[in-house]
């Protein structure tokens, strides 16, 4: 994985959030490590004499970040929550809006609490693609340890936000950190931290290109063969069925996009077993992609029969896991056509182009996981729970 600091562009910048910029830019630079919005960075600095945590604010992209878009958080508050014993989303939210020094700052990230935990002054988070596709497989936990060996911290999957802060904060109360390159949670991303801003992005480049080598060593990517190609009237009737459940007041808002990427074909020529086990790469894609995509056979005359099963099962899943939420629109996001490639959907160019984009970094996942015995996705209860979290359905509205 390549190494993007300059020390010449580095030399321009001589303050913590200036630095701080700077190397979020070069994070959110690479896709293999965040996409659209995800991942998030921090620097702990002093403003008047008060600690204060600069956290990455909730909607903004690493990529193209600006010192604005960090929220300045008082680091007391942040750290008297950790030892709360609960909290729920909204009062968190709350409470980190009263101890920001800068009330037109964007919300703190739902990480703030976790940043402020690790006691170090620069502190980088992504969603490693082949970190998160190793953890996806049965064994992922033995690989990643004999990859890193005792050099990182694992901490098992729990959803994002103030109980993952609460249960990294427990598991290192007693511990020291400074005997740790990086800390990885298990089907989500990797931590790194410093307090220098070059070496906590320098150990986030080592330990995600170990697991990127790892995967180019023992994974290898089908090509795809030949294929038919489906007609255009099965494109027109499957935009128009999804398109009437998507939006029943206006279906000729929705847009549709043939994924272009041989991947995407690649991915649609294996088993039935394999598409199955389709579902997101890491916890935040799914307000993007859905939980899972809608498998067509490829034939006409079946579109509204699949597409109907598909609604059926959502309510399902909602029925079984839902404590008062609202049910979502059921309508796939996306959809793998048997033998084909894949199609997104959204009201949007903008959003359909992003679902594409995370479908080929998680197709790529899902083929090279093949190769470390299959493509072990969140369980359904652990993907509802991300996808009905208020937090994340903020953030969709925001965007
Ligand atoms: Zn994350």
């Amino acid at each position: 994985m390549e190494n993007l600091w300059n020390d010449e562009d580095a030399a321009a910048f001589d303050n913590d959030l200036e630095m701080r910029v700077y190397t979020s830019r070069l994070l959110g630079n690479n896709p293999n490590l965040v996409m659209h919005g995800g991942g998030n960075t921090s620097v702990k600095s002093t403003v008047n004499g008060e600690d204060i945590l600069y956290v990455k604010g909730s909607g903004w992209d690493l990529e193209t970040i600006e010192p604005a878009g960090f929220a300045p958080v008082k680091m007391s508050t942040l750290l008297s929550m950790a030892q709360q014993d609960h909290l729920s989303d909204t009062d968190m939210v709350a409470q980190q809006r009263q101890a920001m020094i800068n009330p037109e700052a964007p919300n703190p990230s739902v990480e703030a609490i976790l940043h402020a935990v690790i006691p170090f002054k620069f502190v980088d988070h992504t969603h490693a693609d082949a970190l998160v596709t190793i953890s996806n497989t049965p064994n992922g936990k033995t690989i990643l340890q004999k990859i890193y060996g005792d050099r990182v911290l694992f901490v098992p999957y729990v959803m994002p936000g103030f109980i993952l802060a609460k249960a990294v904060y427990e598991q290192t109360k007693d511990l020291d950190w400074s005997q740790y390159d990086g800390m990885v949670l298990e089907h989500h991303g990797l931590f790194t931290f410093s307090d220098s801003a070059k070496t906590a992005y320098d150990k986030m480049i080592e330990l995600a290109g170990l697991a990127e080598n790892y995967l180019l060593e023992n994974t290898q990517l089908p090509n795809p063969l030949p294929s038919e190609g489906v007609t255009e009237s099965y494109l027109s009737k499957l935009t128009s069925a999804v398109a009437q459940i998507k939006c029943p007041e206006a279906p000729e808002t929705i847009l549709a996009m043939v994924n272009p990427f041989s991947i995407a074909k690649a991915l649609a020529q294996r088993d039935l077993s394999v598409l199955k086990q389709a579902s997101v790469l890491t916890p935040d894609h799914i307000i993007r992609t859905k939980q899972k995509p809608l498998i067509l056979s490829g034939d006409e005359a079946l579109i509204d029969e699949e597409l109907q099963a598909y609604i059926t099962a959502y309510q399902r899943y909602f029925d079984q896991y839902q404590t008062g939420e609202t049910c979502l629109n059921p309508a796939p996001n996306y959809v793998i056509i048997q033998g084909e490639g894949s199609l997104a959907f959204g009201k949007t160019e903008k959003e359909v182009s992003i679902i594409q984009d995370i479908n080929n970094h998680t197709f790529e996942a899902i083929l090279r996981a093949q190769d470390l015995g299959g493509y072990v996705p969140l369980s359904d209860a652990e993907l509802f729970e991300m996808e009905y979290w208020e937090l994340e359905q903020a953030k969709l509205k925001k965007s």
